[in-house]
């Protein structure tokens, strides 16, 4: 039986694995940490229960495809609901906008709040789903650096309606153009926060991302985001993945240009395939140090960060649902503070998401667990300490504002993440959450393959690599990587 390697136990690794182990291999998955998930992890706290990293989750599909992969109900493993309401938005003049997923009920409702024009919201969610149909395919579902995945005429006409699909203007750009309100262009300039770019820089064809979350629409799992781990771990292990925790891989070895194994802090493994869901920056400055790695990819720039304060919180806001957002009066100076000026943002952005509102044993009765994050430049030489103490000082001023109540009175217990700890934690380089950015045009095509061309036996999966951040990617990334295995 063959041998391979997962390096790293983050969604795209133990999908990886599931994907290696139904081709017939024996699997063996190392992570450095005693968890498996990376990013897709949890903290209790206290009582209450948060999920570390990611809260919205869209397209599904792709979870359900490893269980049947596998010949087994995706139900029996893994169960989630769709949600009904999108997003609650704040703005600071008092202005709310319930967001329902709904397209037909967003338009009503934008009409409503805004007096924007419903046809304008129709074509924009329209325009999401032409993008996706010239070019989801194309950009998400297979490699980018086959000259042969271009031979066909699908992929030839997406890539001719490339200039046709607002490549050439920024994200905002396209924004202003199709929306009349000032602050639906801002909710909808928000979308480029969802791979960790600018809104103001990265290209309009990013309007592709509303028809995941309204056309598609979004979901949440019944036991939390972290049962995508826990049920995906649990069909690994059904499957014979073996998983060595606490073991970091500190060395791929090579034989002249072949990967013939790992070296972990325990000893040496041998393996015919290695797939890394290492970053990839971290893959070749740690793992293959003697190896030319390949700068131009990795000297890109990187994607946002985030810091989180997981908040125990002594009360009920009846106003506030899943997934609500405080936007800032200056989002334009708010981005350039976070990727040009890399700097504190005075009136940042605040995302609460409360997953107590639909799985209610996630805080004690009378109580919610608030999952708080503002973006953040990547790790860098920040003065972190300084950085967190004045932005909750600023969070908690702002919303109690907002709010109308004495937030900073109400938290009953408090952990943090911030750039450091998720560098730290899971080994992305500066912490980014999504990779690299997707800032400018090229990023897509400038993205490490899921494969080397100049490494025999070695893959790449997760945030880093082709396509990019975020769980559906990510899974998308295992699965091209693995359909390149032999
Ligand atoms: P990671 O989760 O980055 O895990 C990598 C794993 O590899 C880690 O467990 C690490 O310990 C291990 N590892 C690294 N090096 C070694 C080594 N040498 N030896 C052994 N093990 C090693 N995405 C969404 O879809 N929706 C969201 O709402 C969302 N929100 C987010 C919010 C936050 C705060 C964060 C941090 C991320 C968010 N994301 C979201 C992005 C999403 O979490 C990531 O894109 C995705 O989880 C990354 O998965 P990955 O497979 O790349 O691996």
């Amino acid at each position: 039986m063959k041998k391979a390697i997962v390096i790293g136990s983050g969604i795209a690794g133990i999908s990886s694995a599931i994907r290696l182990a139904v081709k017939g291999f024996e699997v063996t998955i190392f992570d450095k940490n005693e968890y498996p998930g990376g990013k897709l992890s949890e903290v209790n706290q206290d009582g209450f229960r948060f999920d570390a990293g990611p809260s919205l989750f869209t397209m599904p599909q792709y979870v359900d495809e490893l269980f049947q992969l596998a010949d087994k109900n995706p139900q029996d493993y893994f169960q989630y609901e769709k949600q009904t309401t999108a997003c609650h938005y704040y703005w600071n003049d008092g202005t709310v906008f319930n967001a329902p997923s709904s397209t037909d009920e967003f338009a009503n409702e934008a009409n409503k709040v805004f007096g924007e024009n419903k046809e304008n919201i129709n074509k924009k969610f329209e325009k999401a789903s032409y993008i996706n149909d010239k070019i989801g395919q194309l950009f998400l579902e297979q490699s980018l650096h086959k000259p042969s995945n271009f031979l066909n005429l699908p992929t030839l006409k997406g890539l001719l309606s490339i200039p046709k699909l607002d490549i050439n203007k920024s994200l905002h750009t396209a924004n202003q153009r199709d929306l009349d309100h000032p602050k639906l262009v801002q909710l909808f300039d928000r979308y480029a926060t969802y791979n960790g770019s600018n809104p103001y820089q990265t290209p309009g064809i990013m309007g592709i991302i509303p028809h995941f979350e309204h056309n598609v629409g979004t979901f949440f799992p019944v036991k939390g985001m972290v049962s995508i781990t826990k049920s995906l771990v649990k069909l690994a292990q059904e499957l014979g993945v073996k998983f060595k925790l606490g073991e970091e891989v500190v060395e791929i070895e090579m034989h002249s240009n072949l990967a013939k194994g790992v070296k972990t802090v325990k000893g040496f493994w041998e393996a015919d395939v290695i797939i890394s869901n290492m970053d990839v920056f971290f893959t070749y400055r740690k793992l293959l140090p003697n190896f030319k790695a390949p700068e131009k990819v990795l000297s890109r720039e990187r994607s946002s960060s985030a810091l989180i304060f997981y908040w125990g919180m002594d009360a009920v806001f009846e106003q506030l649902d899943l997934h609500n957002i405080f936007f800032s009066d200056d989002y334009k100076k708010e981005f350039e503070d976070i990727f040009n000026n890399t700097t504190e943002v005075n009136d940042p952005t605040i995302y609460i998401h409360i997953s107590s509102k639909v799985k209610k044993d996630d805080a004690p009765e009378g109580k919610e667990n608030w999952f708080v994050m503002i973006n953040t430049p990547p790790k860098g030489d920040l003065n972190w300490e300084q950085y967190v103490a004045n932005a909750r000082t600023k969070i908690i001023q702002k919303l109690s504002q907002r709010l109308n109540r004495d937030i900073g009175s109400l938290i009953l217990n408090e952990s943090i993440l911030d750039p450091r700890s998720i560098e730290s934690k899971t080994m992305s380089y500066q912490g980014s959450l999504y990779g690299t950015s997707s800032n400018d045009k090229y990023a897509a095509f400038l993205r490490h393959p899921n494969f080397s061309k100049k490494i025999k036996n070695l893959y790449f999966v997760g945030g880093s690599a082709h396509p990019g951040g975020g769980i559906p990617l990510c899974l998308l990334s295992a699965k091209i990587a693995v359909d390149h295995v032999n």
